[in-house]
């Protein structure tokens, strides 16, 4: 057996867990996403994760907006339940999709009321499925840098918007994305948070492209703990995310056996957020699914503590 360089062993300072992760990192800025619930049940799952991930003082939370503007009431009292009910600040995710811009500035405006001063404005997807042709509703926004200027029109919110490392479906070349990304910073946005993606490089890339095009907005990277391998599969070709073929092979024969791929989505999510935070990437954007324990143990050991309310 070949002999074992102890002193590469000892004196190597790298990251990861036998290094000690990260100590408490004060730098380093965290938020999450959630989805409205469907039922009472999932409700009372979505505030079990909420209060488990309170004590970790997200920037912010964000709480996503249905495909077609199908949760909009749905979206609006859970948003306004994290004003009431937490010290969270609430980001209400906003699209374009099936109303007119009457009724979005109604949103809008009802968002303001309820103390909401953060929106995630996007475009959204034709409510003829992703992959068919957008077309903007009659009378509404046309799209998402339109959205921002009406947004920014209504009260001065603070405006994130989506953007795309392994390029957005609809994008006829990387530089569209790029110039639509540049548009919405015109309009007002303020932060971009990621497509989530498998592979820490296509971030990494991405993110020198987009400083090489001279933007200097924070590009917050969108992290997917994979739960569940299948549905997540489904939602990255849906949106365009490349599924390498190692994460193919580490869910393998795994099909029935929860507790195994929980234990691999969790080295995963580490070992992903690890090399960013190596490369100096200091914000990440959680896609919690509704559920706190992959996010809050990646948290920890990325240096986020707890602190008492
Ligand atoms: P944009 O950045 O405006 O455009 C994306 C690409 O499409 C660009 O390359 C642009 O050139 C091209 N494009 C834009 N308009 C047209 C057009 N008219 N014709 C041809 N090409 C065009 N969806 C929801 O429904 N609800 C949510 O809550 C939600 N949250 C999201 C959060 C994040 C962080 C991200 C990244 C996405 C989210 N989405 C959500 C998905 C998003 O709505 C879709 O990806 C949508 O297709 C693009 O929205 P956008 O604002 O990012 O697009």
């Amino acid at each position: 057996m070949k002999e074992l360089d102890s002193r590469k062993l000892t004196t190597g300072k790298g990251i990861g867990l036998l290094s000690g992760g990260y100590g408490e990192d004060a730098k380093l800025k965290i938020s999450f996403e959630f989805s409205p619930p469907k039922s009472q049940e999932l409700e009372e799952k979505l505030w079990q994760a909420i209060k488990r991930l309170e004590p970790l003082q997200p920037g912010f939370v964000s709480v996503t907006y249905g495909a077609g503007g199908s949760t909009r009431e749905r979206t609006h009292a859970t948003v306004k339940r994290i004003v009431d009910e937490t010290s969270l600040k609430p980001a209400a995710h906003l699209t374009c999709v099936g109303a007119d811009k009457e009724a979005i500035d109604d949103v809008i405006r009802s968002y303001w009321e309820a103390g909401v001063r953060h929106i995630v404005a996007l475009r959204g997807d034709p409510p003829t499925g992703i992959g068919t042709k957008y077309e903007p509703h009659p009378g509404g926004y046309a799209g998402s840098p339109e959205l921002i200027e009406g947004i920014k029109r209504i009260a001065d919110f603070e405006v994130s918007v989506g953007c795309y490392p392994e390029q957005h479906p609809d994008a006829a070349t990387a530089q569209s994305d790029l110039d639509i990304l540049k548009r919405k910073i015109d309009a007002g946005a303020t932060r971009a948070i990621t497509q989530f993606f498998f592979d820490p490089d296509v971030f990494l890339r991405f993110l020198d492209q987009v400083r090489a095009e001279g933007i200097e907005i924070p590009i917050v990277p969108g992290i997917m703990p994979v739960n569940g391998f299948k549905g997540v599969r489904r939602m990255a070709e849906a949106a365009g995310a490349s599924v390498p073929d190692w994460l193919i092979k580490l869910f393998d024969g795994l099909e029935k056996d929860p507790e195994t791929r929980k234990l691999i989505a969790a080295s995963l999510v580490v070992e992903q957020c690890l090399r960013l935070r190596e490369a100096g990437i200091d914000q990440f954007h959680f896609y919690t699914m509704n559920k706190a324990d992959l996010t809050y143990a990646i948290c920890h050991i990325l240096g986020v503590r707890a602190t008492s309310q």
